[in-house]
């Protein structure tokens, strides 16, 4: 997966077309054409081999009218300025959208964890927090985990922070991070969040369209937090999971294969490219696998100009974020293949981690029932309302969610004004 450039410009791209739309203000769409802070921390590290290393660190603050900062945090070689923007964006729609009191923000260090040991990958992680200092905070910019960070990460992240802080301040803030351990202040119900989220959503479309999930064939690329549980989840509607991919390639068995057991296998540190109950398959054939239903799971920009025309399938749900181009959806949308656009179809991972902070800030550790009564709740009114945009402006899913976005934050801006 190269470098793409020009991620920023993409959600601008699909901004502007609901905005355009919807006759959205044009001071309001001036204010969200660019986020409100762009943090850059170059820090070093003294790795346990004796050497000295500088990461760069990033962490963007897309919007706050609506809440504090509220974004994942990336490990990843090909973290920039530019992913970073973007992901910051993609979080100030989503939560509008899940009308969570919570703005938009995304971070992340340039690099890949996996050449590092656990040792080195919490100093990396404590330094990197104790450079952002007081950019991040429970009621002013609450990470959360993505792409090569889990609840082990946010732990780290938790106590340093708290290391930071007067003793008295110290249990008041564990709600600066969400997605930590449970016994660290976690959730139960933060680890399988954005694949059930995108489960949820999969089940009420299949009501809407008379489609039975438990026959149904699907594919997913990225076998991590998000890919693997919305793979054993489907599964359990009875659904069959036919290819999947990770950076390590990608494998196919027309008879299914077992997401449980070849989400033990990964959890083993082996290569799901030689799992052997499938056969490896490339990329473009995977691609191309027929089935009904495709969820991405992995990175941005996978859905473009080059492999749209491949998929074979009559529904994209977008686990991952951003995994479509403008290029790619126009592609689809001529295709008819029907689309639930990330900022509703992974928004089960943010109203969950609003569900811990919560919990945190009140002192109590709720079931796993309430947990997903509630994300079921939650992500249904989001659906409904993006379904109801798409009737009211006759437009698609992706166009529709931002003018549900785009009309919460206009009205904010409207009653508060601009100060001063
Ligand atoms: P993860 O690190 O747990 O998993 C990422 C997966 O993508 C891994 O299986 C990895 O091998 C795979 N991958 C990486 N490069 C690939 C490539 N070149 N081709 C195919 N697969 C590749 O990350 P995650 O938390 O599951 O996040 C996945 C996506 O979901 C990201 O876009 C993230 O922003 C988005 N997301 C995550 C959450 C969350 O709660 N974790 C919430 C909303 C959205």
């Amino acid at each position: 997966m190269a470098e793409k450039p020009g991620l920023y410009e993409n959600v601008t791209r699909q901004v502007d077309k609901a905005a355009d739309l919807m006759g959205l203000d044009a001071d309001v769409r001036e204010i969200l054409s660019m986020p409100t802070n762009e943090i850059v921390v170059h820090f070093p590290v003294k790795l346990t081999d004796g050497t000295v290393k500088l990461f760069d660190g990033y962490r963007v603050q897309h919007n706050n009218v609506l809440g504090p900062f509220k974004g994942g945090l990336r490990f990843h070689p090909l973290v920039n300025r530019d992913e970073v923007r973007a992901l910051a964006a993609w979080m100030t729609w989503k939560t509008a959208i899940a009308n969570l009191p919570y703005g938009g923000a995304k971070g992340g260090i340039q690099f890949d964890p996996k050449e590092y040991s656990l040792e080195d990958l919490e100093k990396i992680t404590r330094r990197f927090t104790f450079a952002l200092g007081d950019n991040i905070g429970p009621e002013y910019d609450i990470p959360a985990p993505d792409v090569n960070t889990n609840s082990q990460i946010m732990a780290w992240i938790m106590d340093t922070y708290l290391s930071m802080q007067s003793p008295h301040q110290r249990q008041a803030n564990f709600h600066v991070v969400t997605g930590k351990p449970i016994e660290s202040g976690g959730s139960v119900g933060r680890d399988k969040a954005t694949g059930q989220g995108v489960v949820y959503i999969l089940e009420r479309w299949a009501k809407d369209n008379h489609f039975d999930l438990s026959q149904a064939t699907y594919f997913v690329q990225g076998f991590g937090n998000v890919g693997s549980w919305a793979s054993r989840l489907m599964q359990q509607h009875g659904a069959r999971l036919l290819a999947v991919e990770d950076a390590t390639g990608a494998i196919y068995n027309p008879e299914g294969i077992n997401a449980d057991d070849l989400t033990t296998y990964v959890a083993a540190d082996r290569q799901l490219a030689d799992y052997q109950q499938a056969e490896y398959i490339d990329h473009e054939t995977f691609m191309a696998t027929k089935a009904d239903i495709f969820i991405p799971a992995a990175l941005e920009s996978q859905i473009t100009d080059i492999t749209a025309p491949l998929l074979n399938v009559m529904l994209v749900a977008e686990g991952a974020n951003g995994p479509t181009t403008p290029e790619g959806d126009a592609i689809l949308f001529d295709k008819g293949i029907q689309l639930l656009p990330d900022v509703l179809c992974n928004s089960g991972g943010v109203i969950v981690s609003y569900f811990e902070w919560l919990q945190n800030k009140r002192s109590e550790f709720w079931e796993l029932e309430e947990v997903d009564g509630k994300l079921h709740k939650m992500i249904m009114k989001a659906y409904d309302r993006v379904q109801k945009a798409a009737v009211d402006y006759d437009t698609d899913w992706r166009t529709a969610a931002y003018i549900v976005a785009l009309a919460r934050l206009a009205k904010v801006y409207r009653e508060r004004g601009i100060f001063p």
